[in-house]
């Protein structure tokens, strides 16, 4: 059976640095989670980070502030009065790449707009509120690695692609 892995918050898990969830109440999550698909992770928490932790924002002096060049060693990743969290975000994605190989997940489910979980908006590096276009840390990390992330406003998307996943390995 395909396994999705899926930021934990969005299954009310209460991990996320005000330490809350982003609880998602939606019949795809619930249906994949009683046929024991889901794979519950947190980069964040997985890092060592801790529970409420201060927020944290891609910054960099290029143009390019997502996941990718977190990677690539080109910006790092901040809380607001400084702090260098790159390395707890880096270790997380690697340790979210590992879950996922583990449980043979081919895609993901993961939060919009987080640092590590995002694929296609976040927060600028300012702490202004304001977002850019591009992906977490890990998103970038499993992407590399073939495996396909959606947000938690893709459920529809994710289905299709399971199902696609699922067919092809019939044959
Ligand atoms: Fe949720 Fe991802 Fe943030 Fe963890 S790192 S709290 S799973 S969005």
């Amino acid at each position: 059976m395909e396994k999705i892995l899926v930021s934990a918050c969005l299954l009310g898990t209460p991990v996320r640095y005000d330490g809350r969830a982003k609880r998602v109440d939606d019949r795809l999550l619930a249906r994949w989670r009683a046929e024991g698909r889901l794979v519950p992770f947190c980069p964040e928490v997985s890092g060592g980070l801790a529970v409420p932790r201060p927020p944290a924002e891609i910054a960099g002096s290029g143009p390019s502030r997502d996941g990718a060049s977190v990677l690539d060693g080109t910006a790092k990743v901040v809380t607001e009065s400084g702090t260098d969290v790159t390395e707890a975000f880096v270790r997380g994605a690697h340790l979210a790449l590992e879950a996922a190989r583990r449980s043979g997940a081919r895609l993901a489910v993961l939060k919009e707009g987080s640092p590590s979980c995002a694929s296609r908006r976040v927060y600028d590096g300012t702490f202004s509120g304001r977002s850019t276009p591009g992906q977490g840390v890990t998103t970038a990390l499993l992407e590399r690695a073939g495996i396909r992330v959606f947000n938690e406003d893709e459920l529809e998307s994710a289905a299709a692609y399971l199902s696609e996943l699922e067919t092809s390995s019939k044959f």
